[in-house]
């Protein structure tokens, strides 16, 4: 029998679809990459954790649980993933598309049916949004079902536009410097908390989620609508990145690289035992020189005066 190398396969192949694998792969490189990444800053994964991915059937939960999949074949630790989805019995819900899913893959998994639907009907007034309520009750099953199911953490599949959006929104509305974090632990104090995909980009993961076909449940089918101002917010984001390219990766760059001593928390800088030294410092203040913003790296920024 004749066997074909790699390089004669793809002779046969149309160039374009060659292309398409081409950048599949290197999308699929980048996304272990940035997961990897992430798990090694914030220790995220140890060896003998079992983690409870949590699914809600979009596009950032299928893409979580794919690429832990490829990383537990690869990594040089061994630990368990369980796959849980909690059914709210929100109308429409396709019950049986997570299970179908879940088994064809191989991952064990659990769904646990609790109708927080029905309360949080009964609970909030008509035209109220049910967002909070919702997602307390959704807290308190998902811990209870991670101290059932012996997990020790418990991963989320939020990726760095919504720690992003996270970041603005709690600057506009509640007056803090606050985003997501990607390793917290729970309220409860039980179960360690992790955000693989901090360091992904949102339009990657849907590029992922139409490259492996996932069968996506639709997020609208309780008709909330707690999530405007969010989006108004990542409308914001989308508008900057598209008119300046590198906006975001600058801002992402920046929550890495906080500078307490330059902002005005005085319980994060202790301001009031400032000393004067008598000794320069490289990396002190230059208070009253022009701070010089390279315009390469912050394109269609404007260099202020300070
Ligand atoms: S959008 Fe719907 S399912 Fe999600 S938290 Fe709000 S009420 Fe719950």
């Amino acid at each position: 029998m004749v066997t074909m190398t790699t390089a004669e396969k793809d002779l046969n192949k149309d160039p374009k679809q060659i292309k398409i694998e081409h950048e599949n792969h290197k999308l699929e490189k980048r996304l272990c990459r940035q997961v990897g990444q992430a798990i090694v800053d914030y220790n995220m994964i140890e060896e003998g954790d079992k983690i409870m991915v949590c699914m809600s059937g979009g596009k950032d939960s299928y893409a979580m649980l794919d690429i832990l999949l490829m990383m537990q074949k690869r990594a040089p630790i061994s630990f368990e993933l369980i796959a849980v989805n909690l059914d709210q019995k929100q109308p429409g819900f396709p019950a049986d598309v997570l299970p179908k899913y879940l088994a064809q893959v191989g991952v064990k998994f659990r769904i646990e049916t609790q109708d927080t639907y029905s309360i949080v009907k009964d609970k909030i007034a008509e035209g109220k949004t049910m967002c909070s309520l919702c997602s307390r009750l959704r807290r308190g099953i998902l811990y209870r079902v991670a101290g059932e199911l012996g997990c020790n953490k418990i991963a989320l599949g939020h990726h760095r536009d919504d720690i992003l959006q996270t970041f603005f929104l709690n600057m506009f509305f509640g007056g803090k410097l606050k985003a997501m974090p990607p390793k917290l632990v729970s309220d409860g104090g039980d179960h360690m908390v992790i955000r693989p995909l901090a360091y992904v980009a949102e339009k990657d993961l849907e590029r992922w989620s139409k490259v492996r076909q996932f069968p996506i449940i639709p997020c609208t089918l309780c008709g909330s609508q707690d999530g405007l101002q969010r989006q108004v917010v990542g409308e914001m984001l989308r508008e900057w990145e598209k008119k300046f390219p590198g906006r975001i990766e600058n801002m992402f760059a920046a929550m890495q690289n906080v500078v307490p001593s330059h902002l005005m928390d005085h319980t994060k800088f202790d301001f009031k035992s400032l000393v004067t030294t008598g000794v320069a410092s490289e990396d002190g203040d230059k208070a009253f020189d022009h701070e010089e913003f390279p315009m390469a790296s912050l394109p269609g920024m404007q260099v202020v005066s300070l």
